[in-house]
Order: C-alpha cells, then sequence, then structure tokens
C-alpha cells in the first residue's frame, strides 16, 4: 500500500538509499537534503511499555524552533516523531505465527523515522485507481512466511536501524494480516527497535486493530479522500472505516503522519484539500502530512496483469503545482513531507 501511493518515491528512492547507505549515513543525508520540507509540529508520544520489551522513557519531539532551524530534510527530522525506547529482552515466549509477505528491503529512509527494515505484505481489499502495486491485491499471492524467520532477517541489520529506526511494515495492507504483524512488531520491540505500520486502516476494531496497534509506535495513515463518495469512486471502499480508524488512533494517544496522494482531477479539488487540512488539525496525535504527487510508474504493472489502467491520460502534477499546496499546508501549520 505504502508503495502504491507514489512508485517512483517508494520504489526508486529507496533504492537510491540503499546505494548511499553503502557509502556512509552522510550520503544518505546528502540525499535527503535534495528534498524539502518544513517540520513544525512539536510531537506528542506517551505510550505504554509493549510486550516483551521496556519502555524506559518517553521522548519529547524537537521544538517548533529546534525543527524550524531544520529547513531541508535530515535522518533525524524527516519525521520529527520520537518515538518510544526499547531496551533488547526475551523474544521466546512471542508466538510464532505465518504470514504472506510481498517482499521486504532492509534500509530506507523514507518510512518512519531514521534508517527503516520494510516489509511489505501482501493481500489488500481496497482497488485504488492509482494503485501502483496490483500484484500486492491477492491475499493469497506472496511468500509464506514465519515471523521468527523474518525477526532472524531483522536482527541481522538491527545495528544499522538504531538509535532511531526500527521496523515499517507496509502492503498491500498490513492490517489484514493483524497476527503476524503483531508477532513480528513483538519481535522488533524484542530487538530494541521501533515499530511503524503503514495503513489505510482496513479491517475492524476487534478484528484487527485491537491486535496490532498495541504494538505500534507510529502510523503513516494512507487517508485517501476527505469526500466520502469520491473516497469510495476512488478505492471502492467506505470512507467510514477509515474515520473510525483514526477515531481509535486519538483514543491510543498513537502519533500518525497522513499519506495523501495528489492527483490531478481526482484529489486536488481546493474544497478538498481545504476539509483535509480542517479535519487533520482537529486530531489530537496528528504530526503532518506526506504529501504524495501521483505518478505513473505502477501502470506498467496493470499491463502485465492485463488489467485496463483506469488512470490512463492523467498527467502527474506540476512542481509548481505541488509546491502551492505545501504553502498551503505550512501556512496552516502543518509540516509536509514531499519530495516535490
Ligand atoms: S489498492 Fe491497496 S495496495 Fe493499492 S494503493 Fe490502494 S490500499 Fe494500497
Amino acid at each position: 500500500m505504502l508503495s502504491s501511493f507514489s512508485p517512483w518515491f517508494y520504489h526508486i528512492m529507496p533504492r537510491a538509499f540503499v546505494g548511499s547507505y553503502a557509502a556512509g549515513l552522510p550520503a544518505v543525508s546528502n540525499a535527503l537534503e535534495r528534498c524539502r520540507s518544513r517540520t513544525v509540529t512539536p510531537a506528542i508520544c506517551a505510550r505504554p511499555a509493549a510486550w516483551g520489551a521496556t519502555l524506559t522513557r518517553t521522548y519529547v519531539a524537537p521544538s517548533s524552533e529546534e525543527a524550524v532551524q531544520h529547513r531541508h530534510l535530515n535522518l533525524e527530522t524527516r519525521y520529527a516523531v520520537e518515538l518510544p525506547h526499547y531496551e533488547p529482552g526475551d523474544n521466546s515466549h512471542i508466538e510464532e505465527v505465518f504470514g504472506n509477505v510481498h517482499s521486504t528491503e532492509s534500509f530506507s529512509a523514507v518510512d518512519g523515522p531514521g534508517v527503516r527494515f520494510l516489509v511489505f505484505v501482501q493481500g489488500c481489499a481496497m482497488r485504488c485507481l492509482f494503485c501502483s502495486n496490483p500484484d500486492t491485491w491477492n491475499m493469497k499471492g506472496g511468500t509464506r512466511t514465519s515471523s521468527k524467520e523474518l525477526a532472524d532477517q531483522i536482527r541481522k541489520v538491527r545495528s544499522y536501524l538504531r538509535p532511531r529506526g526500527g521496523v515499517t511494515i507496509s502492503g498491500g495492507e498490513a492490517m489484514l494480516q493483524p497476527r503476524f504483524v503483531s508477532a513480528v512488531f513483538q519481535e522488533v520491540h524484542a530487538m530494541g527497535l521501533n515499530t511503524t505500520i503503514d495503513t489505510t486502516g482496513q479491517g475492524t476494531k476487534h478484528g484487527n486493530w485491537d491486535v496490532v496497534l498495541p504494538h505500534t509506535d507510529l502510523v503513516l495513515f494512507c487517508i485517501k479522500h476527505m469526500d466520502p463518495l469520491k473516497y469510495e469512486s476512488l478505492t471502492g471502499l467506505k470512507q467510514k472505516g477509515a474515520l473510525r480508524f483514526a477515531d481509535e488512533l486519538a483514543e491510543r494517544k498513537i502519533p500518525f503522519y497522513l499519506r495523501y496522494v495528489y492527483i490531478p482531477g481526482y484529489t486536488d479539488a481546493p474544497k478538498d484539500i481545504d476539509r483535509l487540512i480542517e479535519w487533520s488539525k482537529k486530531q489530537p496525535t496528528f504530526q503532518g502530512i506526506e504529501l504524495l504527487p501521483y505518478h505513473v510508474l505502477g501502470k506498467n504493472k496493470w499491463e502485465v496483469m492485463h488489467i485496463p489502467y483506469p488512470l490512463d491520460g492523467v498527467q502527474t502534477p506540476s512542481h509548481e503545482t505541488v509546491s502551492k499546496v505545501i504553502k498551503l499546508f505550512n501556512d496552516n501549520d502543518i509540516s509536509v513531507i514531499c519530495a516535490n
């Protein structure tokens, strides 16, 4: 799901960072410096200790003044929120669960704080018109994977992920394999790392959110549209589930960044952007927005799967247009992450 929003962003940049990583963290930082952002939102994070790990202290994000000093992106300020710190602990009591995994990436600097290990799980109930990964839709596809084996893979690169980084699980829709994601997250906490889920909030409170969220430190919440009818025509699902999910994040005091795909003619109407701004400002744990300009690089997968691409002919938004939208968010004191 994460990779579905901005194909170039998630398929090209992470790999660029992997290459940069080989040349050292300064190179990664320089790559991020090329992306523009403004971070002004103080973060709040007071989460209880998770099973299998010990919460040693609660972090406080940089103050507005400190954040504004960093006008450009770098590894420390791109996601200004600070997540709980976990001490490594015993994992022998954590259940082994099998899940269907599409793919993994060992290093990413664009899917949560610090350097992150990414897991893309298989399966999604949405059918977004702009999806760049229709190959993740089938719940039965992917590779059957043990949570313990995946944890072993993560453990091998653990030292590169610390101190701010951790593991991000995306999809497909990560919420649709709740026991697997929960087990992996518990393993991650037991390694002394933090957890992030990239989700549209699919599923239900008791069947999915109650299983995953107790072990989740940060959410990258993809809100597809603020208009209920347009949401449904864009994704095939009703919007009310996503709004209930936002209420759940508020209740649990889980910080989240919104991800919003900016598609000319579909999600760019000024009144819809205004609505997004107003709604965001009311969310108690909202940290900022990741604006993802629409791109067509995912189109070839539709062709390979012999599915007509619904957004044929839709152009990517111009740099100037996206800059104006970023300014609008900034003018409303909303921090924006965008590689425009
Ligand atoms: S269809 Fe699923 S995987 Fe594709 S963009 Fe939508 S939520 Fe993401």
